[in-house]
């Protein structure tokens, strides 16, 4: 059955009408809310996604995650959420989530589940072997000096200039083997404590998704 213009003006008409009357809804929300969110316990968290660093209220029970939302408290997103963060609840529960590191050995045609102590101690010893065989305490690079000439030339002091180029050494103390890319669910002190870290191996190559 078509729709007249006059027809959906009458119908729209009819609608405002209806909305008009005043029906309090709240109760009847905050009653469903609570019954969702009731006895749950409730933790902040921040959204792992972007760098904007929206914080999250996470409702829990059982050990299960049951509810999200924005963190009203936050000034940064106060209490919203973009549709990414909002949905950010099946991070949480969802049957794809990995649990366990994934790893493919050299030369294999798939991944197999291992256990993290065993991944974490993979890491270490390919970042340990990696940097003891790409370590450099110096660098020799050509670099541009300004020279004057014989200064008893000119008694005037005016002495003339010369630019040469000239291979000279310097000390680095650096590994350009690895690189490090952060993350932008790491806060402010995880980036301190992690840039300490990587300073200290010699890292020169670190880039970073950072957090305002
Ligand atoms: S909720 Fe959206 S805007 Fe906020 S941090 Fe997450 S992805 Fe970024």
């Amino acid at each position: 059955m078509g729709i007249s213009r006059r027809d959906f003006l009458k119908i729209s008409g009819g609608a405002a009408a209806l909305g008009s009357i005043s029906v309090d809804a709240a109760p009847t929300e905050a009653s469903v809310s609570d019954l969702r969110i009731k006895d749950a316990k409730v933790t902040t968290t921040i959204c792992p996604y972007c760098s904007v660093g929206c914080s999250i209220l996470v409702y829990a029970k059982d050990g299960k995650v049951i509810q999200t939302e924005g963190d009203p408290e936050s000034p940064i997103n106060e209490g919203t959420l973009c549709p990414k963060g909002a949905s950010i609840w099946q991070m949480a529960n969802n049957p794809t989530r990995l649990l366990k590191p994934l790893y493919r050995a050299p030369g294999a045609n798939g991944w197999k589940e291992v256990e993290w102590d065993w991944a974490l101690d993979q890491i270490a010893h390919k970042v340990k072997d990696t940097r003891e065989k790409t370590f450099r305490t110096a660098t020799k690079t050509m670099v541009k000096e300004v020279k004057t000439t014989d200064p008893n030339w000119d008694k005037s002091g005016l002495y003339p200039e010369v630019e040469t180029t000239a291979e000279r050494e310097f000390a680095v103390n650096r590994t350009d083997g690895i690189a490090h890319i952060g993350s932008a669910a790491l806060d402010n002190e995880e980036c301190y404590l992690l840039q300490k870290l990587l300073r200290s191996w010699g890292l020169v190559w670190i880039e970073h998704q950072a957090r305002i």
